[in-house]
């Protein structure tokens, strides 16, 4: 039976058998579950930290969740792409809001993501089209406007005779700069440039703006 030590420092190793354990770092003796926590590290907002206790869960949990979850992740890399006319995420291109007789081609609401869109269809307070920028105009973090697809925005704007463009972007440096670009883009085009109003705070995120302020900010938009 083997004794626990109370004292690691009582009892020091020989420097040769401590070396390779320390450059092994906090690794576990399993490459598969390294991977799977290296992966899920890199998911935005997860340290390695949290990433170990989530791959963890998954492996510990009978595997039916990780099994579920790594079929749901297959399914949609099959089958989830961005709509080629507006950006929106779908299983069909084009999507529902773009090939919609209902919808209204002459207005475009420009969004910088995908969920931008969601909160402004659950209000159900615009019945044009939308364009997803995919990011906002951010030099510091090295996205320029040449990274946009500003090309193909006023591709679209020429193919729909749009009459109004709506910029619903994050009030944030970023989003006063990218708005800012767009409005001298289309200022020699024939048509109505509308910005959201009051209501979306300073430096808050469209897509956590919740429905009555997203309503009068929709209501009360201004002309750029
Ligand atoms: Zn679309």
């Amino acid at each position: 039976m083997v004794t626990p030590r109370k004292d690691n420092s009582a009892h020091p190793k020989p420097i040769s058998d401590r070396a390779p354990i320390a450059s092994r770092g906090s690794e576990f003796q399993s490459p598969a579950l390294e991977r799977l926590i290296r992966s899920l590290s890199r998911l935005p907002g997860l340290g390695r930290k949290s990433a170990t206790r989530i791959a963890l869960y998954l492996i510990q949990a009978d595997g039916s969740l990780g099994e579920e979850l790594s079929e749901a992740i297959a399914e949609s890399l099959a089958q989830v792409r961005r709509c080629s006319r507006c950006g929106a995420i779908t299983e069909d291109d084009p999507c529902a809001i773009c090939t919609s007789q209902r919808r209204d081609g002459h207005r475009l609401c420009v969004v910088a993501s995908p969920v931008d869109i969601l909160p402004l269809e659950k209000a159900g307070i615009f019945q044009g089209r939308y364009f997803v920028l995919g990011s906002l105009i951010s030099p510091l973090d090295g996205v320029q406007a040449g990274d946009l697809p500003f090309p193909r925005l006023l591709a679209q704007i020429a193919e729909n005779e749009v009459k109004e463009v709506i910029l619903a972007l994050d009030s944030s440096v970023e989003g006063e700069t990218t708005s800012l670009y767009i409005q001298r883009l289309l200022q020699e085009y024939p048509l109505k440039l509308t910005r959201l109003a009051t209501g979306i705070p300073v430096g808050g995120a469209l897509a956590y703006t919740d429905e009555e302020t997203l309503q009068r900010a929709f209501e009360f938009r201004r002309p750029y």
